[in-house]
């Protein structure tokens, strides 16, 4: 479903992608793991085409594009359109109505029938457990009721496959249940799913493979069960003890 080849990217004078190579196979989640700084959300805003890397394949189904040779505008768009992005912090536009924030893309990016997409859009609201917020705001919702509306928008485009950079970091500890909860259930649904986060209960219990990223590198990967409770690199190790 996914692959990436050679990608390199720098700010300024700082290499912080360096030949990352990754396959993520169609119904599977790969977590993301590593310190902060090595280049985890670089790699997962490269497969959205957020950031342009400087070199390097990135493949999303039958889409696929070369950093290296200068792509144009068009291929760029059609790569994005490929995921859906959920971030950190919910990023959802404040004087839109919760309905209104999850049709927007497909309405006017997409330019897709509205009431097509207004019924698609009622039951993702059901799906993530919010089917009474249609007409709220998002100051009038929680933290975890704002991550779950901005799933929902992603999901709205139709993507491919789903990523995201670390959905419960910015939450309250009683609010991450119900967004990993969320997670789970798309992950048990099928949906293929890039995930960086620190939840390793999460990543023992979804993830079919892990990668630990260190320093701009993918330094090891895996099951859960060898690279979380068997890992054989020093930096995995050392990673690991200073979490746990
Ligand atoms: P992680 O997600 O693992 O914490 P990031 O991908 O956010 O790591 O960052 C990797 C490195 O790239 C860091 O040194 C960070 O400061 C740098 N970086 C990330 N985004 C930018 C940017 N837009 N401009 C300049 N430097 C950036």
């Amino acid at each position: 479903m996914l692959e990436v080849r050679g990608l390199n990217k720098s700010f300024g004078s700082n290499h912080v992608l360096r030949g990352i190579d990754l396959a993520v196979p169609a119904g599977s989640v790969t977590v993301l793991i590593g310190p902060s700084g090595s280049g985890k959300t670089t790699v997962l805003r490269s497969l959205n085409a957020l950031e342009t890397p400087d070199s390097g394949v990135v493949r999303i189904g039958d889409v696929s594009v070369d950093f290296g040779a200068k792509p144009d505008r068009r291929s760029v768009t059609r790569l994005r359109a490929q995921s859906g992005m959920v971030f950190q912090s919910h990023h959802l536009f404040p004087h839109l109505s919760v309905l209104r924030n999850i049709t927007e893309g497909p309405t006017v990016v997409q330019k897709r029938p509205a009431a097509e997409v207004r019924t698609e859009a009622l039951a993702l609201l059901e799906r993530v457990g919010l089917a009474d917020k249609a007409e709220q705001y998002p100051y009038q919702l929680s933290g975890g009721q704002q991550q779950r509306v901005g799933i929902a928008r992603a999901l709205a485009i139709r993507p491919r496959l789903m990523l995201f950079d670390e959905p419960t970091s910015a939450l309250d500890p009683e609010l991450v249940g119900e967004v990993l909860s969320v997670m789970k259930d798309l992950a048990s649904e099928g949906w293929t799913m890039v995930v960086v986060t620190h939840e390793m209960r999460f990543a023992r219990q979804v993830a079919d493979q892990v990668l630990f990223m260190d320093g701009g590198v993918i330094v090891e990967s895996g099951p859960p069960a060898r690279v979380l409770d068997h890992p054989e690199q020093e930096r995995t190790q050392r990673f690991l003890h200073r979490i746990n």
